[in-house]
């Protein structure tokens, strides 16, 4: 049965061969299942993106070892050349038909669409067997279907409707494609991508955890995970710093007044962890003294230093930089990994500036962007600029209603895009409620489209706030304000690179950046002497000490994916020299360790991806 609001192959047309084989697949799987387990009882079972899936209440449990015979049975129905044929039924039919067919949850669909929706007849298709409701389109016959063009995926839980109150049914997906080297391609990148994942790499290269102890979404970060944190923040800082930013640091909570003040509260309370009080006895009885809220963002508290006092238009761009802690409450089953989290840190910066200013102030952000990701070998990127939709019909509850503001910052924001040469597109009627929005948007290995960072040229809260500056003819005036985060929350940006580098991270980034290995217990002492001296100039340096065999050191290092890897025997100790095993590369090579030095140190400062020579 397709329905309208579950995920479907929206890439491919609805009516396309691919979509028919592998709507019509989906049909050939629950026929399959009902036959290796009669009585079980059927959901839905859409095309998607990159095959189909089947909800079920099995008679009895079914596990992936049970693919092989799944798939057997599958193509044993396809051989059959079973033709789709159609019925429609008008309502009442319809319904005692499911009735017949004993499926209480294609009934109560079908009482929905029937009731609610107004359908006056409901369609049905079978093939062999196996009866349906269904809207197709199905291929004419099963022949159509290759039989090497799918392969069952996984089983996943999945409640009826994706409402937690309902039943929990299994879900069996699978990959179909037109091909089978189609599907090979397709199989092969998954995997790959799977080995790249953030939290297989991020438990395996000891990076955060996430611990029931402490909550779901709050991650721990550990030794290795903080030191990408620290130099991630290294490189903002140093950026900021030539880019005119000064730094403050705020509490990572607030009283509720700020909140009603900036208009969070009541609206954004679904998103924000629940309120703390302060109770105390007046005359016998409780009273609420004060209320505080973990902070959801930090522009409140930036525009609270903005306004510690008066400010004259010669103070301006005033460039407010904190790498701050905020909390948000997202639905348990959102939350993964570092992606969706309910504690993240953010890049943040609010600059405040005059109308004349907000353009050069935009520009020069787009180019920090651009600096950064340059750095971090980023290239797969686009820019989404959010504008208003005056024909909104909900505009007055979703934007600030200012018509002229929204045309002037909206234009500021197009040229400063333009002239930045930045690639962007247009998304109209997803603007903020007080700005035009520019989002960063990165595809991730796995394919997935992710918001890497979002930056506001905002109108509107000044105002609210009555944020003002003394303008030059000594009048207040209200400043623009540009939120903008270019490395996004640590989280999400970390977990972003850990795919991206597959957890191999370059030199100036890596958690170890030189492992020393003596070959044997002999050169130890060399050894020690060197990380010595790299650990002097805070080079994160570490000797290998154990007694496993020098293959195992090497292997042990790679696994690690530690970039540098000195290994030490005789003839180093007595030259004073090193021989250097780059992650990724088959040569090694011999140098002086002060040559090895020399260049480590460049690689560090200009944050270089290889090893200068
Ligand atoms: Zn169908
Ligand atoms: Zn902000």
């Amino acid at each position: 049965m397709d329905n309208p609001s579950i995920p479907d192959d929206q890439n491919q047309p609805q009516d396309g061969e691919l979509h028919r084989i592998r709507h019509s697949l989906a049909h050939v799987l629950a026929q399959a299942v009902l036959s290796l387990r009669p009585g079980s009882t059927l959901g839905f079972g859409p095309a998607i993106d990159d095959g189909f899936y089947y909800d079920f209440i099995l008679s009895s449990p079914l596990s992936e070892e049970d693919f092989g015979e799944l798939e057997k049975k599958m193509r044993h129905i396809i051989k059959q050349a079973q033709k789709f044929e159609y019925e429609e039924l008008p309502a009442e039919a319809a319904l005692a038909r499911i009735d017949e067919m004993n499926e209480p949850y294609k009934r109560e669909y079908a009482q929905e669409l029937i009731e609610k929706k107004g359908l006056t007849s409901l369609s049905f298709y079978r093939n062999g067997s196996f009866l349906d409701m269904c809207e197709g389109p199905h291929v004419e016959s099963t022949r159509k279907i290759p039989t090497d063009c799918f392969k069952l995926r996984s089983i996943a839980g999945a409640y009826w409707r994706g409402d937690s109150k309902n039943a929990m049914m299994t879900r069996i997906y699978a990959w179909a494609f037109a091909s089978k080297a189609e599907l090979d391609a397709h199989v092969k990148a998954y995997h790959d991508a799977l080995a790249r994942d953030h939290k297989k790499l991020g438990r395996e290269l000891e990076i955060f955890v996430i611990d029931e102890d402490i909550g779901k979404g709050l991650p721990l970060w550990l030794p290795n995970g903080t030191v990408l944190r620290d130099e991630l923040e290294k490189l903002a800082k140093e950026l900021e710093w030539h880019a005119g930013y000064v730094r403050v640091a705020t509490p990572h909570l607030s009283r509720a007044e700020l909140y009603y003040k900036t208009g969070h509260l009541p609206y954004y309370a679904s998103h924000m962890y629940p309120v703390m009080e302060l109770r105390e006895q007046v005359d016998g009885e409780t009273v609420v003294k004060e209320s505080y809220y973990l902070r959801p963002m930090n522009c409140p508290h930036h525009h609270r230093i903005f306004a510690t006092r008066k400010r004259s238009y010669r103070e301006l761009p005033l460039r407010l930089a904190e790498y701050g802690q905020v909390y948000r409450f997202e639905d348990a089953g959102a939350l993964s990994g570092l992606l969706r989290v309910r504690g993240m840190c953010m890049n943040d910066a609010h600059i405040y500036c005059t109308p004349e200013q907000a353009r050069g102030e935009f520009l020069a952000v787009m180019e920090l962007h651009r600096k950064c990701y340059e750095i971090l070998g980023l290239a797969d990127y686009y820019m989404r600029f959010s504008t208003w939709d005056p024909e909104d019909p909900k505009g007055k509850e979703k934007y600030i209603d200012d018509p002229e503001g929204w045309e002037r910052s909206q234009a500021i924001v197009r040229e400063a895009m333009e002239q930045s040469g930045v690639r962007f597109v247009e998304g109209k009627g997803e603007a903020a409620f007080y700005g035009p929005k520019i989002d960063v948007q990165f595809r991730t290995v796995t394919g997935r489209e992710e918001t890497a960072s979002t930056n506001q040229l905002d109108f509107g809260v000044g105002k609210r706030l009555g944020l003002n500056y003394i303008g030059p003819d000594n009048k207040e005036h209200t400043p623009y304000i540009i939120h903008r985060a270019p490395l996004g929350t640590h989280e999400r940006f970390i977990a972003f690179l850990i795919e991206h580098y597959a957890g191999a991270f370059p030199t100036w980034l890596a958690p170890v950046q030189v492992r020393v290995v003596p070959v044997a217990e002999a050169f130890a002492e060399y050894g020690a002497k060197l990380v010595a001296t790299l650990r002097d100039k805070y080079v994160r340096a570490e000797l290998d000490t154990s007694s496993e065999t020098l293959n195992k050191k090497v292997r042990n290092a790679l696994t690690e994916k530690i970039p540098n890897v000195l290994v030490l025997g005789e003839r180093e100790s007595t030259e004073g020299t090193v021989t250097l095993r780059r992650y990724g590369e088959q040569r090694q090579e011999t140098m002086a360790f002060e040559a090895f030095e020399t260049r480590l140190h460049a690689a560090i400062t200009t944050r270089s991806r290889t090893l200068p020579d």
